[in-house]
């Protein structure tokens, strides 16, 4: 089937097309055909789109598809404002990721024991998700590295902000800014609504951010 929501029509690797098709994943959202092009081109981009449009598989099919599993440090680095929407997108990423062997997802949320989590860490971790305190507290500890991180994601990004995460954000934001990949580094930004204090984030922190604004979807 190739229609205009298919996922055929994204060239991505086979790997992906073979999880998105065992997982029963036919056609795109609207949200995910939205975004996908400039996700897949590298492009950063601010979007704007209700809950269960399903954002989670348009960043992660980005993130997947720049991974090289064998470098010793994280590539992927994905922000969410709970420990449940985080080990959910742990979850989501693992499905997709199931044909891409010894990829590791690693959860990093508060709540938690930090020690487990240090050992994964140093075990080696491609993608890793937490919650911006727990995340806060590695990269203060130097149990996480973000020199290799290529692919940035704040998921829900306006409930993060109002769960009063902003200066955790700004401190993960800042560290991110200070690393060599800085100038070419991808940072994807969702949020249902989007208030005042997230097109500063986009300014500040983004680089010619595309701002995408889904009104409809299933
Ligand atoms: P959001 O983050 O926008 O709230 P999610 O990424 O959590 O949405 O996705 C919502 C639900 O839709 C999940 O159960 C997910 O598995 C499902 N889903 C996502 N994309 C598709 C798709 N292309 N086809 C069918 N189901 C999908
Ligand atoms: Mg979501």
């Amino acid at each position: 089937m190739s229609n205009e929501l298919s996922f055929a029509k994204l060239g991505l690797i086979t790997e992906l097309n073979e999880a998105l098709e065992s997982a029963n994943y036919t056609q795109m959202t609207e949200t995910q055909a939205a975004c996908l092009p400039d996700v897949l081109a590298g492009k950063d981009i601010a979007v704007q789109a209700k809950t269960g449009s399903g954002k989670t598989l348009a960043f992660a099919l980005g993130l997947l598809s720049k991974i090289e599993v064998n470098a010793k440090n994280p590539q992927a680095l994905i922000m969410c404002p709970t420990r449940e929407l985080a080990e959910q997108v742990a979850e989501q990423i693992r499905l997709l990721a199931k044909r891409m062997s010894n990829l590791k997802v690693v959860s990093l949320v508060g709540g938690m024991p930090m020690g487990p989590q240090i050992v994964s860490l140093r075990y080696g971790a491609n993608v890793v998700v937490g919650t911006p305190g727990r995340i806060m507290d590695h990269i203060g500890k130097r149990t996480l590295s973000l020199k290799k991180v290529n692919t940035f994601v704040l998921d829900e990004a306006d409930r993060m902000l109002d769960m009063g995460f902003e200066d955790e954000m700004k401190v993960v934001m800042h560290n991110l800014s200070q690393t060599a990949l800085a100038a070419t580094r991808q940072t994807l930004l969702f949020s249902a609504t989007y208030p005042e204090q997230i097109q500063i984030i986009t300014k500040q922190y983004q680089r010619d951010a595309k701002i995408i604004k889904v009104e409809e979807d299933k």
